[in-house]
This record gives structure tokens, sequence and C-alpha cells, in this order.
């Protein structure tokens, strides 16, 4: 049954069907958008996809983080696509700068030496603090500090299937820390010195490399971590989780492993003396200092961030009407995605409720 209610947000007043309520999300979390407000209309294309696949049903709350003021129409149309609660953060300028202790003219060098490779973003300064400020600082925004959970949906994605569960409560029960659906090769170019950075953070913290870790998707044939085990070796095939999506544990990233992990590689500066995403950098930590239990692959949902999308592959996904879209036309196989060496190391699953990784 649909019936009319007066929606009253933030001095927003507008008249809207919505259906009456079901099952309201029970779990502390939220959906999180770090945006331009000139993203405007690519946020609410991703924020209609969400809210009708997934949202409408759970009405969790959308938290913007921006590190400009959002405007009034940014804050009144994405408010009035949202079914939660809407909240609209600013970012401090310190997490948003370059820190005393970088070399600029470094910086400038080296950023010309990777225009001239013709990397993606090479040239940006604002990427940069993007990556950065997605690497270390978003879990400790205020807005956050409430929450335990959040889905990062960037503008001008798209999803692909009714996905009729709670992630997040999935995410609780099954005693997940970190879920991905696309995995990839990061550019060698971006990365120069993060693996060896991170080996030699391992070397001074042995302590928080966990056993059962997921090592062997990061190094061909690496034979399993013993337990105690003071230090990585092998060569980084540069295989990460694609971090524009991610439904994890804020936690995880609150952790002192985390934390010490990610001060580290701000004082070594690789976030501007070269152009290291947050992508890498959260696979690296998820995938070293949690056992390979905690991570979990969606298997059931389709997602597309461009260029790259994502079909779920089972028959069920399809028959049912669950899903719209083509699995032929998928990235999960192709010679650029990682995820066949995830199912090597961790098992393949294809959803909720149909085959469970343990
Ligand atoms: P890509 O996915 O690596 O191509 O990078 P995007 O341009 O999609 O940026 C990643 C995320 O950070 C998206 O959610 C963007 O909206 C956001 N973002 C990127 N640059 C900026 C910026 O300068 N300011 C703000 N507020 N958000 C940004
Ligand atoms: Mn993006």
């Amino acid at each position: 049954h649909l019936r009319i209610r007066l929606v009253q947000r933030k001095g927003v007043k507008q008249n809207r069907l919505i259906p009456a309520p079901q099952q309201i999300g029970k779990e502390k979390a939220t959906l999180l958008m770090l945006v331009r407000n000139r993203e405007l209309s690519d946020a609410l294309k991703s924020m209609r996809a969400m809210e009708d696949r997934f949202n409408r049903k759970f009405r969790y709350p959308w938290v913007f983080l921006n590190d400009e003021p959002f405007t009034h129409d940014f804050i009144n149309y994405t408010t009035g696509m949202a079914s939660g609660k809407t909240y609209y953060g600013s970012i401090k300028k310190d997490q948003w700068s370059i820190p005393h202790h970088i070399d600029q003219d470094k910086v400038k060098v080296n950023m010309e030496k990777l225009v001239s490779k013709n990397v993606i973003y090479a040239g940006s300064m604002s990427y940069r603090h993007m990556c950065r400020y997605n690497s270390g600082f978003f879990y400790r925004h205020p807005l956050l500090a409430d929450y335990q959970w959040y889905w990062r949906v960037e503008p001008g994605v798209d999803y692909y299937c009714d996905i009729d569960y709670d992630v997040f409560e999935f995410m609780r029960t099954h005693d997940k820390m970190y879920g991905f659906v696309m995995a990839m090769y990061e550019y060698q170019v971006t990365i120069e010195t993060l693996w060896d950075t991170t080996k030699e953070f391992i070397r001074t913290h042995p302590q928080y490399l966990a056993s059962n870790n997921s090592l062997d998707f990061f190094v061909d044939n690496h034979p399993p971590t013993k337990a105690g085990e003071k230090e990585i070796t092998g060569d980084y095939n540069l295989c990460h989780f694609w971090s524009n999506f991610e439904i994890a544990n804020l936690g995880f990233w609150r952790s002192q492993a985390y934390q010490d992990y990610f001060s580290y590689l701000d004082s070594v500066g690789g976030f501007f003396y070269e152009r290291w995403g947050d992508a890498p950098v959260h696979s690296l930590a998820v995938g070293l200092f949690l056992p390979k239990s905690k991570v979990h692959h969606f298997g059931d949902i389709g997602y597309r961030h461009p260029p790259y999308s994502r079909c779920p592959q089972d028959v069920e996904s399809h028959l049912s009407g669950r899903c719209l879209c083509s699995r032929r036309d998928h990235f999960d196989d192709d010679g650029y995605s990682c995820l066949p060496r995830w199912w090597n190391v961790a098992g393949q699953n294809v959803g909720a409720g149909i085959k469970l990784m343990d």
C-alpha cells in the first residue's frame, strides 16, 4: 500500500509517495559519499540507483563530505532523493592540504615526471588530497563518529541488482570487516615505493601481520604466512580491491594497526611524491592486518563505475528479475581483473544466501 506522507527534512518540505515502512535498517550504518558540488547530477544518479535497489527498504542515512561548503542546491536535491536522513560535512583544511614535512619542490618535479608518463590524474593535486583523505581521514570525520559501518558511494555509479537483505547486518552476523565487488591491477608508476614502504612497516610492526592474511592475493605463489612471521617477502603483483565500492567496518580504519600504518605512509610522503591511491592502501591494510575470512566479495551485487562493470553470474539472479545487466559483458574474469586470484586464495562465492565464503 502506498500512502501519502508529509516529509519534513531540514526545512525541505515536500509531498512524496513513500511505501509504508516494512523493514528499517537497524545497524549503525551510513551511506557515504565524498563529492564536489559540480558532481550533483552524477551524485543524484548514484543515489537514485542505491535507493531503488537497496536503501528504500532500509532507509539508512546518507553522509556527504566535501572540501568546500555544499551549495543549497546540492543539499536540497540530495535530501529530496534520500529515503533516510541526510548529513553534510566539510573537511578540515589540514586534512586536505600538503603537510609541512613535505618538500614541495620534490612534489613538483615528481609530478612533472609522472605527467610525462601519461598516467591518469598524474598532474592533479586535488586527486592526491582526495586519495590521502580517503586513506587516512574520512573515518575520523565527526559525522561518522556514531557509525560502525559505511557503504562508500561515488557519483556516477550504478547498481544493477535488487539487494533484498541488509548488507550491514550481513557483515556483522558473518563476522566480516571489509566487502568489495571488483579487484584489479594498480598502475605501477603511481605506487613505485608503496610495497617497499609497506614491507618496512611490517618489519617494524610485525605484531600487526594477521595469520591467515591475504598475502597470496598480493604476491604470486606466496607460501602461506606462518603465525608469528615477522617479514613479508616477494614482489607485489599490483592487485587491489577497487575502493570506489566498499562496505566496511569503520573500526578497522580506527584500529591502532591501521592508524600506525597510515601515519607511516603519510610520513614518507608517497601520497604527494608519487600518487598513491586509497585503493591499494586500503587493500594492503585489509589484506595484511585481517584474516582473509573477514573479507567478503559481494558476488551478488551488480555494479558499474565507469569504465568497468560487473554482473552476478548465477542463473537465479537473472531468472528472478533481480538483476538487469549482461552476464556476458562483465569484468570478473577480464584480463585486467584480479578477481580470479581472489577466488584462488579465498574460494569463489556467488552471493549471500547462495553460497557463502568462509
Ligand atoms: P576515480 O574514481 O579514481 O576516477 O576518481 P573520482 O574523480 O571519482 O574521485 C573519487 C571520489 O572522490 C569521488 O567520490 C569524487 O566525487 C571525490 N572527489 C574527487 N576529487 C574531489 C575533490 O577535489 N573534492 C571533493 N569534495 N571530492 C572529490
Ligand atoms: Mn570515481
